[in-house]
Parts: C-alpha cells; sequence; structure tokens
C-alpha cells in the first residue's frame, strides 16, 4: 500500500492549487455577494485543461483518472466553492457522464465544447416531486416514430440557468418504475425546453441553480444516450463518481476554514498571549486537522476504487457522508475561534460555513447516503 500521490499528480495539484489561490479566492467573496457566475475564471479554468479533466484527449480533453480529478477538486473547492459545484455539475455530472455512456457521434459533437468552456453543461435529475426517492421521477418521454416529445419539469439543477447542454434523465415506462428510465441530451435552444429564474440560495450563491421545464419537447432519437428504458445502471454508477468528488469538495472547504482559523488564531491575542496558545483552541485544531485528514483519506480511497473499476458505492457514500459531517464542524470550529469576527462576512468563515451546509443534501442526503451503506453493512451480515 502506496499512500504517496505521484509526482504527476503533485505538479498537477501545485498548479491548480496556485491558479485556484490566486485567480479564484480573490474573487470569491464578492461573487458570493453579487450572485455572478465568474465567466472570466472559467475560461482561464478551460485553458488549464482542467473542464476536461476525466475526458479522453481524442475529445479534447486531459484524461485523468478519478483520484487526480479529486486532487485537483480539493483545490478549487478551497479557492472557491461556487467554483466548485459548477465545476462538478458541469465536468463530472454532465461530460465524464457523456463521454462514460454516450454514441461516438454525440461525444464528438459536445464534448470538446465542454473541454473548451464554449458550452456550459448540467445534469437534471432532481424534480419537485422527486428528490432523494430519484426513481419516483415523473417527466415523461413519449415515444413518436423517431422522436420523442418530453414534459415535466426538474429541479435545483446546478448550472441550469447558464447550460448549453441539458443531460435528462425521464420516464419512458410508466409501468416500470426503475426500469423505465432514459437519458438524453438536449441541446438549450432545443423548443419547449426552458430554465426558471436562479434560486437565492444559503452558501455556492454565485454558481446559478435553477428549475427546467420541458413542455412538448421534441427530441431526435438520436438524442438518446442511454435507453430507451436502460438508464438505471448509469444514474446509479455516475452517483459514485459524483459522491467520491463530494468528499474532495467538503474537504477542501473544511482544509479552507481550519488553515484560515490558524492564521487569525496565531495573531489575535487575549488573556496576553495569542489564542492559539490557548488549549481549548488548539484541541479545536487537532480535531479539524484529523477529520479533515480522515475524510481526504476515505475520498481518495473511494477514487482509487473507481479508477480500479471495483465496487466503490459503499466507499463512495463513506466519503460523501464522513466529509460532509467533517465540514460541517470544521467550518463551524472556524467561526468559534475567529469568535466574533467570525460572524463577520469579512473573514469569509461564515461563508465557508453557509457552503459547507449542501454537502449534506447535494448528490443525495446524509440520511440517504447512511442507508445506502447500511444496507451494504446488513447484505454482509447475512453472509
Ligand atoms: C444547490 C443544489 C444543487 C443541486 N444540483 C442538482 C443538480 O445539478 N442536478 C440534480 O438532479 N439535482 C440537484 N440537486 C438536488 C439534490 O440532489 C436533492 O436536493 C437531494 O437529492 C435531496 O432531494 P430533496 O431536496 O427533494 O429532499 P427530499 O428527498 O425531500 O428529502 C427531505 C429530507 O427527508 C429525508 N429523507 C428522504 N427520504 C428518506 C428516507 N428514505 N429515509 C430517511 N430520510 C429520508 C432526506 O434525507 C432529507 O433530510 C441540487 C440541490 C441543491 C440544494
Amino acid at each position: 500500500m502506496d499512500f504517496r500521490i505521484t509526482d504527476d499528480q503533485l505538479e498537477l495539484r501545485d498548479m491548480v492549487r496556485k491558479f485556484a489561490r490566486q485567480e479564484l479566492a480573490p474573487k470569491a467573496a464578492e461573487i458570493d455577494l453579487s450572485c455572478e457566475f465568474p465567466k472570466e475564471n472559467w475560461q482561464k479554468m478551460a485553458d488549464l485543461g482542467l473542464l476536461g479533466m476525466m475526458i479522453p484527449e481524442e475529445y479534447g480533453g486531459f484524461e485523468s483518472d478519478v483520484l487526480t480529478f479529486c486532487i485537483c477538486m480539493e483545490e478549487v473547492a478551497y479557492a472557491c466553492a461556487s467554483t466548485s459545484l459548477s465545476y462538478l455539475a458541469h465536468t463530472v455530472l454532465c461530460a465524464y457522464n457523456l463521454s462514460q455512456n454516450g454514441s461516438e457521434e454525440q461525444k464528438k459533437k459536445y464534448l470538446p465544447g465542454l473541454c473548451d468552456g464554449s458550452k456550459m453543461g448540467c445534469l437534471c435529475i432532481t424534480e419537485p416531486d422527486s428528490g432523494s426517492d430519484a426513481l419516483g421521477m415523473q417527466t415523461f418521454a413519449e415515444e413518436r416514430g423517431d422522436k420523442w416529445i418530453l414534459n415535466g419539469s426538474k429541479t435545483f439543477i446546478t448550472n441550469a440557468p447558464i447550460a448549453d447542454v441539458f443531460l435528462v434523465y425521464a420516464r419512458s415506462d410508466r409501468n416500470d418504475r426503475n426500469r423505465g428510465i432514459t437519458q438524453f441530451i438536449i441541446e438549450r435552444d432545443t423548443p419547449g425546453l426552458s430554465t426558471g429564474e436562479p434560486f437565492h440560495k444559503m452558501g455556492n450563491r454565485a454558481s446559478p441553480t435553477s428549475e427546467v421545464f420541458f413542455e412538448n419537447c421534441e427530441v431526435p432519437a438520436e438524442n438518446i444516450v442511454i435507453g430507451p428504458n436502460q438508464a438505471l445502471g448509469i444514474l446509479m454508477g455516475n452517483l459514485d463518481v459524483e459522491r467520491a468528488v463530494g468528499g474532495a469538495m467538503g474537504v477542501g472547504g473544511a482544509q479552507a476554514a481550519l488553515d484560515r482559523a490558524v492564521d487569525y488564531a496565531k495573531t489575535r491575542i487575549q488573556f496576553d498571549q495569542p489564542i492559539i496558545m490557548h488549549e481549548m483552541v488548539l484541541d479545536k485544531v487537532a480535531e479539524m486537522a484529523t477529520s479533515i485528514e480522515a475524510a481526504r483519506l476515505l475520498t481518495h480511497k473511494a477514487a482509487w476504487l473507481c479508477d480500479q473499476g471495483e465496487p466503490c458505492t459503499e466507499s463512495a457514500s463513506y466519503a460523501k457522508l464522513f466529509s460532509a459531517q467533517m465540514a460541517q464542524k470544521a467550518t463551524y470550529e472556524a467561526v468559534q475561534i475567529l469568535g466574533g469576527y467570525g460572524y463577520m462576512q469579512e473573514y469569509e468563515v461564515e461563508r465557508f460555513m453557509r457552503d459547507a451546509r449542501l454537502g449534506t443534501i447535494g448528490g443525495g442526503t446524509n440520511e440517504v447516503q447512511k442507508l445506502i451503506i447500511a444496507r451494504e453493512v446488513v447484505k454482509r451480515s447475512m453472509g
């Protein structure tokens, strides 16, 4: 067993770290207030090859594995949570999903634009009446000759207000709840597709999120990515990678909170000494550092398993659940270490705490992760 990351991964991590801290971090507070998606930074990420991280080179990507992507995602999340959320939705939920499951024509048509930043992607699963129970989706796709007609709506879709390419799961068989699901790729200008106004969110506020509506939206059969009625496996499989990467996002946000708290505690004098000298502050620092490292290791293991093509559902849920719980605590304690200043926007840790909250909800709630884990534990106990 070798816990070291490779020299190539280290070099890439340092490049992303430098970029993220110089370009993304300085704008993070401002775009949190304005709720404006950072277009210029996005293009810079594309120019560095970051948008095509897990996409094969022949389609304009960088062809990294999931572990390398997690290492880079941690750096992006450290610098700007909003950017990291849009990055997840674009690169993992849309582009990576398409690269794994799309036809040759679909990959040639869409992936180069998703990698070079000229197209923005999103993934539509959640509906107003089906969140955790994703297979309860009701958006319906009806086959008519060589076309499919979609009706229904999706909600909480990251990047939808600015997306060009929508990967959409829809029900295609009302009699088969689990398997009657098809995945389509739909372009923004398709008649019948529209998006709602961006929601006002607690955190990750510069990553735009909205509803997506389908009203007799006519999609050619060639835009089916997986199906008809065969998308269940990829819906679940892609969530494993999303959850491993979600672990990295929690780690990045929590590490930023720890570093900020330590810097502050070294200079804040109370009772004639820097507060970092007070044991109860040091206790928080030790707890934060230990749990961040534990979440990082769980994340790297889950990503590594995905890369080996081994079953990784349970490990991905461990990583996502633990990382989300850890990030709540770490960002909370960072605010505590900064005291009253921590409560003020200027010191940024309050933003870290708001941003971290999503980790317990998006990509499957903590409760859903526990259901997945417990199901596996019970299955094993039965031999
Ligand atoms: C900012 C943001 C971005 C998002 N981006 C996307 C996106 O890009 N694409 C997309 O498709 N979706 C996206 N989502 C949706 C997200 O995946 C869902 O919010 C999530 O799956 C939970 O669904 P829900 O909100 O409907 O909550 P519900 O499913 O209604 O859950 C409400 C509560 O009930 C609990 N609960 C539900 N069922 C059970 C059970 N069986 N046992 C125990 N507890 C249970 C939940 O854990 C939760 O605490 C996003 C959400 C947010 C907030």
